[in-house]
């Protein structure tokens, strides 16, 4: 992603319109040309099977760990597998490996 904004504003969460905890705008449109857009929703993704990532991610912020700097990487690991389950979702899949 190429940039990073805090807001107290996020748009309502897709879903449900309630109220999101983060929002980011992939990088990446989806097959009909739209804007691919990663929600964290506490509402939707608490106890969701099919979004692990986003639960564990959750978690992690309910027990206070996201003011914790000793926690930064798990953070980061929390993040990225959330990014890659909401990337998923779309068809887009993460390579280890960057192309030739
Ligand atoms: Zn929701």
């Amino acid at each position: 992603m190429n940039r990073l904004e805090l807001s107290d504003n996020l748009p309502p969460c897709s879903r449900c319109q309630g109220r999101l905890m983060m929002s980011a705008v992939a990088p990446q449109e989806d097959q009909h040309g739209q804007p691919i857009h990663l929600e964290l929703c506490p509402s939707c993704d608490t106890g969701n099977v099919e979004r692990p990532a986003a639960g564990l991610l959750l978690q992690f912020f309910a027990d206070g760990a996201g003011h914790d700097p000793t926690r930064v990487q798990e953070a980061a690991h929390l993040l990225m597998e959330w990014t890659k389950e909401c990337m998923a979702i779309h068809g887009w899949y993460l390579a280890d490996t960057p192309p030739d």
